[in-house]
């Protein structure tokens, strides 16, 4: 075991008050985990979670912190009285509100947004505003959100660094003077890796037949249930295109994906000169995750060293836009600007549950969510509370394509443009 004295400049850094947000999930327990081999740097605040009682009591009972947080009043109920018998002293509170105030409280100095789904926009939000820095697993919120995201981050002095493991490697290897402005900065592109998930050499029939059991087992990666899924369709990577639009300030010329199927190679600039800067890493989410933490400094987060002779090979190819139209929906979306996105998000989500529930085939969750996009109307981005609207818009209209099944739309694109 190494010792918390061994992290490089830890000892100059005071105590930080943490949050976690979704702390029963694959990230929030991981999270945990690089936290507890950190003692003298990193102090649990608060931690969050929807339903599951037993697991945020065991997390609660382990790391004490001062409050938790359970968005079901019924599961909050249940926390209390749990806590109480294990003499555990954390505050419960309940509901989405709670959520925020935990995010934004002023005891808090890091967040950690690991929220599912667009469910982790509002707490977010909240935290960019009240300036705290903000570890961003939650994807959905710049998909949703990204210009009125990036502007609270800017006016809440708030310090952003992503978690997602592509974005992570794009920040490792660009210059932090450089991010702002990828126009000046010699860099001509970001390159995505994507693993291609489990169905990277399925044929369209195969696709056609898949199983959920099929495709909740990913190659390379645990995660959680939606992700996952969203990995299998190549979703994940077109939200990621648009996340990494509103991170580093990229236009859709600027960021490709390459299928890259060991998952070692977590991303790539391509600078002007030729050069091309990759970050590289056994696919384990406590190394950006640590990297979040520790910022600027290295901590330990418990993952084994790479051994590149063993690998022995990386392969590299071209995603199949026909096998996985989600990615090609996810770039027009973007082109098409505005609330086109955060229609794409709701539409995926609903799409992703009901292929959970095995209420629809694999292929129609792609079906879903192009006819949803194309009988949507779209406008320029002004409101989080016009975002919640068209959030819920969009879910309604996913969820009538799911009782009268629609057939597939035919192939079009998305004409509309928003600026
Ligand atoms: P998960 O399903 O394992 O966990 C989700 C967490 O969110 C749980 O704690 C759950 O209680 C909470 N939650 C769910 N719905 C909620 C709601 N409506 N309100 C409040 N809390 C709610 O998910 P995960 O795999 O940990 O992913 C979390 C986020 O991180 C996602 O946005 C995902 O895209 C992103 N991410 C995950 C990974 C990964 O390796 N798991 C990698 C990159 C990015
Ligand atoms: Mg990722």
């Amino acid at each position: 075991m190494h010792n918390a004295s061994t992290d490089y400049n830890s000892q100059q850094a005071a105590v930080q008050n943490v949050t976690i947000l979704g702390a029963t999930g694959t990230i929030g327990v991981q999270t945990l985990e690089v936290i507890s081999q950190h003692p003298q740097r990193f102090k649990v605040f608060a931690l969050t979670a929807s339903t599951n009682v037993n697991s945020l009591f065991k997390l609660c009972k382990k790391h004490t912190p001062q409050y938790a947080v359970m968005l079901d009043a019924n599961a909050a109920t249940e926390l209390t009285a749990q806590l109480k018998d294990a003499n555990v002293g954390t505050i419960v509170l309940q509901g989405e509100h709670a959520l925020s105030e935990v995010a934004a409280h002023e005891s808090v100095d890091v967040v950690m947004a690991a929220i599912v789904g667009a469910a982790g926009l509002h707490p977010a939000m909240a935290a960019a505003k009240a300036g705290k820095r903000i570890l961003l697993a939650n994807k959905e919120t710049l998909v949703m959100a990204g210009n009125l995201f990036m502007q609270a981050v800017a006016d809440g002095g708030a310090t952003l660094l992503p978690i997602d493991s592509e974005h992570n490697a794009i920040f490792q290897v660009m210059p932090s003077v450089k991010r702002e402005n990828l126009a000046d900065s010699g860099v001509k592109r970001v390159l995505l890796t994507a693993s291609g998930g489990p169905f990277r050499n399925a044929s369209l029939a195969e696709l056609q037949a898949v199983t959920r059991a099929q495709a909740l087992n990913h190659p390379n990666w645990v995660m959680g249930p939606k992700i996952t899924i969203d990995s299998a369709t190549m979703m994940n990577k077109g939200l990621e295109v648009i996340e990494a639009h509103w991170l580093f300030n990229a236009a859709p010329s600027q960021i490709d994906v390459v299928i890259h199927p060991q998952s070692i190679i977590h991303s790539m600039v391509e600078y002007i000169d030729g050069s091309v800067l990759a970050q590289l890493g056994n696919p384990d989410m406590r190394t950006p995750i640590a990297y979040g933490l520790g910022y600027p400094d290295r901590l330990h987060s418990g993952v084994s060293g790479l051994d590149l002779v063993k690998i022995g090979r990386l392969d590299f190819s071209e995603p199949d836009p026909i096998r996985f139209p989600c990615l090609r929906l996810a770039y027009e979306a973007l082109k098409v600007g505005g609330t086109a996105p955060a229609i794409l998000n709701a539409a995926n989500e609903i799409a992703v549950e009901a292929f959970l529930a095995e209420e629809i085939g694999f292929m129609d969750i792609h079906a879903i969510i192009e006819s949803v996009l194309l009988a949507s109307q779209i406008d320029a981005v002004t409101s989080i509370e016009q975002l919640v609207a068209v959030d819920a818009s969009a879910r309604r209209a996913a969820k009538d394509w799911l009782k009268h099944k629609y057939s597939s739309m035919p192939a079009q694109t998305l004409k509309v443009v928003i600026k």
